[in-house]
């Protein structure tokens, strides 16, 4: 496994580059892809596995954000409505409606009628995406939909539709679409210093998983490191001032047995009436998230034992039969927002979650803030600087310039060339596969689920389990293997398949098995 990390690490060193993009989370994947697909020579790096920053940790949520209407962020909303109708089109394995309940209690911060007038609105900015419209309901009409929620104090609520994606697959399949236009990336592989040459940035310095360095050149160097941001610009310049506040969200698992919901749930917080979220995620509910100011090292951030407690008593205000307490927490995961705010004093949910864009004193682009939703129109922006920057410096090439023609809207990610899966839902059945695990295919990967079926007929033993509660099988290992870049069996475990948060030992039962398949 370390041979292949150091060959990618040297590798990268003999090109020539026109854009290195540092950190492969979201962001970084976006960039690439649309660098790659307007014609750039481009490759990007992470210190860690790809996603294991922010973007495997988020609420996974393909949204525009109904509660950003509240602070009349109307463009932020309408921008993510279309990247939603977009995402739901090219990645249609990955990116899936989903309805979301939301229930008015009396006496909350936000009543029916406002809550009417905002989903009414949200339906407005969504007009002719791929979701059907929000409706309104009043008490009985509520508990119709979602029986088990509080009935005290219930006057009625709403049912609007979001989406919800597997936010580690998107960065991967995101990443696999920009390699098969002719980017390289290349996981464990930590930016050190940067390389400047007449006062600009023009490599990096970078050092692998065992101790190999290399330094990699390139005509332009974004800087796409998430919640690092800070730490990469201050190498660019020790006196930049911080663009970011950062901010830790944390998420629990439950069993949905224990709450009874259908659809997802977005509700008010009693302990601050902030909007979280019940999601269901096969037999399991995501609760989340918490929204606290976060000074640590983000590779190093945990739920705490407050953060537990206030997701708890939140879900139970609305379902409050569940009494669900410590022992109910399946799993649970925390990620560090990057806001952009250097100085404001607010609370952490009141900050913008909009990006920004910045070319630093050495020419060094660093794009920080943002959502998942919103990756691949920053994206755009970004490559439209990058251009703009290599035209400046007189480049011989004139790769394609405009957002329309990069295609990144239209082509679908790996996996997501169709949406029609029902035949594979029939071989599934024929080569005698349980309806859990054709179905948990089918979401993780779409049409190249045909791949995984050859590997069953090649060998019948890949049909196996992995783990006694998970209905991922051998082959997908296999198959992840094969095309996903790993590098260690914890890549596999959280991130190409999530078993580390959808089993109650954190896929410890599957690790000895993925590491024999990968070996
Ligand atoms: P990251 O994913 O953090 O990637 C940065 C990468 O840079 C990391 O992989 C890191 O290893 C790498 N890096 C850092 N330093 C170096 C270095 N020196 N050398 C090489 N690599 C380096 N958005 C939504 O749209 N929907 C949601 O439901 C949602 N929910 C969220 C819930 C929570 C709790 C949080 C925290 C965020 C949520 N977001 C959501 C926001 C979304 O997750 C982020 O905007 C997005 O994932 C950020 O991606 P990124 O690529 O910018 O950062």
């Amino acid at each position: 496994m370390t041979v292949s990390v150091r060959t990618a690490v040297q590798d990268l060193a003999g090109r020539e580059l026109d854009l290195l993009v540092i950190g492969g989370g979201i962001t970084g994947a976006g960039i690439l892809r649309d660098a790659a697909m307007r014609g750039l020579r481009a490759a990007l790096v992470d210190q860690g596995d790809f996603g294991a920053g922010t973007s495997s940790r988020s609420s996974r949520l393909i949204h525009g954000g109904l509660r950003y209407l509240e602070h009349g962020q109307m463009r932020l909303v309408f921008e993510a409505l279309r990247e939603r109708s977009i995402l739901l089109r090219i990645a249609p394995h990955l990116v899936h409606p989903l309805p979301f309940a939301f229930p008015a209690f009396k006496g909350d911060r936000v009543p029916r009628w406002k809550l009417a007038v905002g989903l009414g609105l949200y339906g407005v900015l969504a007009a002719g995406g791929n979701v059907p419209r929000p409706r309104i309901f009043g008490k009985a009409g509520m508990l119709a939909l979602e029986p088990n929620l509080r009935v005290k104090g219930l006057t009625g609520g709403g049912l609007y539709y979001d989406a919800q994606c597997d936010d580690a697959r998107l960065v991967i399949g995101t990443l696999r679409s920009a390699i098969a236009h002719g980017a390289h990336a290349c996981n464990y592989a930590r930016v050190t210093a940067l390389v400047t040459e007449n006062g600009r940035v023009a490599g990096v310095d970078l050092v692998g998983e065992v101790g190999q360095v290399a330094q990699v050149r390139a005509k332009t160097v974004v800087n796409a490191t998430g919640p690092w941001t800070d730490q990469l610009r201050k190498m660019e310049d020790p006196a930049a001032e911080p663009l970011l506040r950062l901010t830790q969200g944390s998420h629990i698992v439950a069993r949905r047995s224990r709450l009874g919901h259908t659809r997802a749930i977005t509700c008010l917080s009693p302990i601050d009436g902030r909007v979280m979220f019940i999601l269901p995620w096969g037999d399991l509910s995501y609760i989340g998230t918490t929204d606290t100011d976060y000074t640590g090292d983000p590779a190093q951030v945990h739920p705490t034992r407050e953060d537990i407690t206030y997701l708890l008593r939140s879900a139970n205000s609305v379902f409050p039969h569940a009494r669900l307490d410590e022992h109910d927490v399946v799993a649970s995961w925390a990620g560090v927002r990057a806001l952009i705010d250097g100085h404001s004093a607010g609370p952490a949910s009141s900050v913008s979650r909009e990006h920004k864009v910045v070319t630093g004193s050495g020419g060094m682009i660093s794009v920080a803030g943002g959502k998942l939703t919103t990756y691949r129109r920053m994206a755009a922006e970004v490559v439209d600087l990058v251009l703009a920057d290599r035209r400046l410096g007189g480049s011989a090439e004139t790769p394609d310039s405009t957002h329309a023609s990069a295609g990144t809207d239209t082509e679908p990610l790996p996996g997501g060339e169709s949406a029609t899966f029902e035949p594979f839902q029939t071989a599934g059945a024929e080569l005698g596969l349980p309806p859990a695990t054709v179905e948990h295919l089918i979401r993780t990967f779409g049409t190249e689920t045909a791949a995984v079926y050859n590997l069953i007929r090649g060998d019948r033993k890949l049909r196996q389990q992995i783990h006694p509660e998970h209905p991922a099988i051998a082959a997908e290992v296999v198959q992840i293997v094969r095309r996903e870049m790993v590098v260690y069996p914890e890549d596999v475990l959280t991130r190409r398949l999530r078993l580390a948060t959808e089993t109650s030992d954190g896929g410890k039962a599957a690790l000895n098995r993925v590491a024999a398949l990968m070996a």
